[in-house]
């Protein structure tokens, strides 16, 4: 071992532990490492006795494979304390002018009622909660999406909607594949017609993914007709990118005859005053949800949605909400259909979307529910009245205005002109759009006010006319005839007392990390300082437009600037894109990325993506839609990559191998030893490689992906930096390559520069959570990073050796140790006793816990992530949990309580069921509700029982129930599930 090596070890632990012994407080130095890390220096060395190591040091030494460590310390900034970070960022805020935003194009100004920025954008309670995949400690975040599904059937007039997709432009394009999966008409060809009027980001992301799955897309001026030209699907874009106003019904019958299907991506506002597209008998409609409440984020996170009619529902990608029962017959609600599975489905998913935008999405839902049908109405009407008054006084002072018939966005050509009128409304503060020399656009939002529609107006060098309320820039045939948003919900919580409690009321059903540890493998559920959050809603992050001018933009660039450099310095990769906005869509850029660089080099008929047994589900997904064919790699007996089978596949598809997709350390949670090995075999064969850097909590500091072998990998911001996961959403997957691949990264969606095929509308992404992230580096330092991964790790240890003799840990590497993350087998105490780990991950809520990630990577096991975030007495109250429960499958294991009958089956228990009059279960009550004496003093009580998933899917509900369903026939009986099957059935009818 070299002597660099060894002094950079000794130094980050040294530093580590150091600055947990001796806290200082000072405000040039900082202590937050010592805060975001939860076990001090005393409890890591019991940690490590426990283990049989003396130092830190030791135990990374011994886990983590000599030949992949760093030989140097990462060359980031030094930490910095919480007010200097703070003031850092303000700083930057600063530089990013704020400005009337009337740029329009999808992005659009409005006001987030404080009630929702302070009880749910703000609220730890709901954006540290984690995707909803264990319903019962979720029904609150799942009521809200419920509702965002409504809000979205109702306006846009169509039967089905999902929980949101990512944005806009990949909305259409998951139309666009939907529409080709689900038409089956024989003249459909491989052909796509897509609106000229569409926004231009949608239309560059659209071109680019078409391509690579071989879908030709025919851009066409659909003002009048159809092209004369056979397709398997038509998009529509209502209003178009020019404002312009059209009714569509008569295309989209047109393309029904012709055996083509139709998707409308339309503004939600709009929908409120005019005909919808369900009505108009589209199949699929797509938007954005972002003027609903959503801050303007500089392009991002805002949620990105779908509607589809009957008969699509088993297509939609990304997530649907669905109401079910519980074992009791009660309503609950839980992810429907595909949406759970995913992960199994591989590369015959319906997308690759996993992370999604959930916390939008319902900040998009109580901004309707908070405005209600007339609100929204009015909020339209007044829009709509301003572009009126806009319109009509640039025609009076002689302009032409584009289009007769508009909803908020006027088109006004000034020949020669628009250079100079745009600069004059810049001078009073307002941003329009410049379309080119000779056309300007005005957008009018919830934000416009008479005084500046009078300097807009000024900014033509004309004055304010008078407009009788009589003239509208709509036809009157267009006009929306239909009710909207008639449940309860939109109604109920108009004052703010109603909706702050509202809002409290959904967020305590559900368990979030505000509450308790959620160990989910995989998922890296850390901690989301509050410092790191506070600057997101500061106007000068918040307040961006995506497509202002980059003048006005300084901060933001200064900051995209700095963290693509340092998570290049953590990552040991050349060039980071932070434009994808999930980790899927980072998978999807690298691996166009891998494609963009075979084919420069005349390989493009390299299309074999190798991926091992256990990767998570999007790499399969996301290599389809790169339009690469997955061939599986098998899993050796220790959990690693099958070497044999590797050399052999690579054999068969010798000269076609595009790329393997491999996860360090994998997802069994080990540092596998021959993963330089796995490289140089599949380079040697003339492919890439993908390091999915999902785990990158185990490596950074330590070891860096574009070191040992990596070509390309993208990271999850929302999970190793701190980005919180909202409930499922927002993320950023950035997407990290060597300089070969460089030229290959996402383009800019509005074109200029070079590069690959743009995978977001915005050019970075969801640049508005990015202070997250770079607040974390900052706060933390290089050493104080490197003290975080190897805090994970001792913390993954400590959980895996003190649970090993009651759930046997399934993989570890050569010296017995985990990496971040281990998976407790449950395969043989399931044969044994017939307890499932899905009954353990339930009963542990009756523990007040979050359940680990469940029957991934591997059926029948639960995956542990501790991170460093938790001290250790979270860790040992976990531990206890989790022995208690072995207690108790040890008592059905010898009969003492059949298996129906037990507390584990039965889990979770609600306070309703264990306070029931009669109780006939074989164990005492107390055991039910409070099975270790901790409890008592703090208690979570599920508000349902546990969920029927098939019911749900074979009785689909995808919209907020009547209220009537939920006055079921109350039993006071509670017995197992067997017996309620009756009252479960007729409760729902
Ligand atoms: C979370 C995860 C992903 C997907 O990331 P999203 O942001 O949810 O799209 C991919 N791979 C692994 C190993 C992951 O854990």
């Amino acid at each position: 071992m070299s002597g660099a090596v060894r002094t950079q070890r000794n130094r980050s632990h040294l530093v580590s532990v150091e600055t947990r012994i001796a806290p200082h407080g000072g405000p040039s130095t900082s202590d937050f490492p010592s805060r975001h890390i939860g076990p001090d220096a005393s409890a890591a060395q019991h940690m490590l006795e426990a283990l049989g190591y003396e130092t830190l040091d030791e135990l990374i030494d011994a886990a983590v494979p000599d030949q992949i460590r760093s030989e140097q310390a990462m060359d980031l900034p030094a930490a910095r304390s919480e007010p200097q970070v703070l003031a850092d960022l303000r700083a930057l805020a600063d530089r990013n002018q704020t400005r009337v935003q009337m740029i329009g194009l999808g992005y659009h100004d409005t006001v987030t009622p404080a009630v929702l920025r302070r009880n749910m954008l703000e609220s730890p309670a709901w954006y540290t909660a984690y995707t909803p995949y264990q319903p019962e400690i979720s029904q609150g975040r799942l009521e809200a999406l419920l509702t965002f599904q409504t809000l979205i059937e109702d306006l846009t007039a169509l039967p089905l909607a999902g929980a949101s997709l990512l944005d806009e432009a990949t909305a259409v394009m998951e139309a666009v594949l939907l529409m080709r999966r689900a038409n089956k008409s024989k003249s459909a060809t491989n052909r796509v017609i897509v609106d000229a009027d569409c926004l231009p980001q949608t239309l560059a992301v659209v071109r680019g993914r078409a391509k690579s799955v071989g879908i030709e897309v025919l851009v066409a001026d659909l003002s009048s007709e159809l092209p004369n030209a056979d397709a398997f699907g038509v998009v529509f874009q209502a209003p178009g990118a020019s404002g312009a106003v059209r009714d569509l019904a008569p295309l989209i019958a047109a393309a029904g005859e012709r055996g083509a299907l139709t998707t409308v991506a339309a503004d939600l506002l709009s929908l409120t005053i005019v005909t919808p597209p369900g009505e108009q008998g589209c199949d699929i409609a797509v938007g954005s949800a972002q003027r609903f409440g959503v801050p303007l984020f500089f392009g991002g996170p805002h949620a990105g949605y779908m509607a589809v009619r009957t008969g699509l529902e088993r297509m939609l990608p990304g997530r649907l909400v669905g109401v079910s029962v519980d074992v009791d017959g009660q309503p609950a609600y839980r992810l429907a259909l595909q949406t759970r599975e995913q992960h199994i489905r591989r590369d015959k998913a319906t997308s690759n979307i996993c992370t999604a935008q959930a916390l939008l999405a319902n900040v998009a839902a109580m901004y309707a529910a908070y405005h209600g049908p007339e609100g929204l109405r009015a909020i339209a009407t007044r829009v709509h009245r301003h572009a009126v008054t806009i319109a009509e006084s640039l025609r009076a002072a002689g302009h032409q205005i584009m289009h007769d018939h508009f909803f908020d966005t006027v088109r006004v050509r000034v020949p020669g002109q628009a250079r100079e009128f745009v600069a004059n409304a810049d001078r009073f503060g307002i941003n329009l759009r410049l379309v080119d020399d000779h056309h300007v656009g005005i957008s009018c939002d919830e934000c416009t006010t008479d005084d500046i529609v009078r300097r807009v107006v000024a900014a033509f060098g004309a004055t304010v006319t008078a407009t009788p309320a009589a003239v509208s820039g709509l036809p009157a045939e267009l006009g929306r005839t239909s009710k909207f948003l008639q449940h309860p919900v939109f109604h109920e919580h108009r004052s703010e007392t109603a909706m702050l409690r509202f809002l409290r009321k959904l967020s305590d059903k559900d368990l979030a990390l505000d509450r308790t540890m959620i160990p989910l493998g995989s998922c890296t559920m850390k901690l989301n300082s509050a410092v790191e959050m506070e600057p997101i809603s500061w106007p000068g992050f918040a307040g961006i437009h995506p497509y202002a001018p980059a003048e006005q933009t300084g901060g933001y660039l200064e900051l995209i600037g700095d963290l693509e450099r340092w998570l290049g310095k953590i990552t040991g990769y050349d060039r980071v894109s932070l434009q994808p906005n999930a980790g899927s869509q980072g998978e999807l850029a690298g691996l166009l990325a891998i494609h963009g660089y075979h084919e420069s080099r005349g390989e493009s008929g390299r299309d074999i993506c190798l991926i091992p047994q256990s990767a998570h589900g999007t790499n399969a997904a996301s290599a389809v839609l790169a339009g690469m064919r997955v061939v599986v790699v098998a899993t050796a007996a220790n959990g690693n990559i099958d070497i044999d089978d590797l050399r052999a596949k690579i054999a068969v598809h010798e000269g076609k191998v595009a790329a393997i997709m491999l996860t360090y350390p994998s997802t069994h949670g080990v540092y596998e030893n021959d993963v330089r090995t796995v490289c140089d075999l599949v380079h040697e064969a003339g492919g890439q490689v993908y390091v999915d850097g999902a785990n990158l909590n185990a490596l950074v500091g330590l070891a860096q992906p574009g070191k040992f072998g990596g070509d390309v990998s993208h990271l999850n911001l929302h999970k190793t930096f701190c980005i919180p996961h909202g409930g499922g959403g927002p993320g950023v997957g950035p997407v990290a390559v060597r300089e070969h691949l460089a030229p290959f990264l996402p383009g800019n969606p509005l074109g200029g520069g070079d590069g690959g095929a743009p995978v977001s509308a915005a050019n970075y992404g969801s640049a508005g959570i990015l202070p997250i992230t770079w607040a974390y580096l900052a706060l933390m330092g290089p050493d104080g990073l490197t003290g975080a991964t190897e805090t994970a790790v001792l913390a993954a240890n400590y959980v895996a050796k003190s649970l090993d003799a009651h759930f046997p840990v399934l993989y570890t590497g050569p010296s017995g140790l985990v990496a971040h993350e281990c998976i407790l087998d449950l395969r043989a105490i399931t044969k044994e006793t017939g307890v499932t780990a899905e009954d353990v991950a339930k009963r542990l809520i009756d523990y007040g816990f979050h359940a680990p990630t469940l029957s991934f990577p591997v059926t029948g096991t639960l995956m542990v992530e501790p991170t460093e975030s938790e001290d250790l007495a979270e860790l040992d109250r976990f531990i206890q949990a989790m022995v208690a429960i072995r207690q108790e499958i040890d008592l059905v294991g010898t009969g003492v309580w059949p298996l129906e009958r037990s507390p584990l089956r039965q889990a979770p228990h609600t306070a309703e069921q264990v306070t029931a009059d009669e109780w006939t279960l074989p164990y005492p009550r107390h055991l039910a509700g409070f099975p270790v004496a901790s409890l008592r003093a703090a208690k979570y009580w599920p508000p349902v029982r546990r969920i029927d998933g098939v019911h749900g899917d074979r009785n689909l509900v995808c919209s907020c129930p009547a209220p009537t369903a939920f006055e079921t026939p109350t039993s006071h009986t509670y017995t197992d599930t067997a017996a309620n099957a009756d009252t479960r059935e007729e409760a729902f009818a």
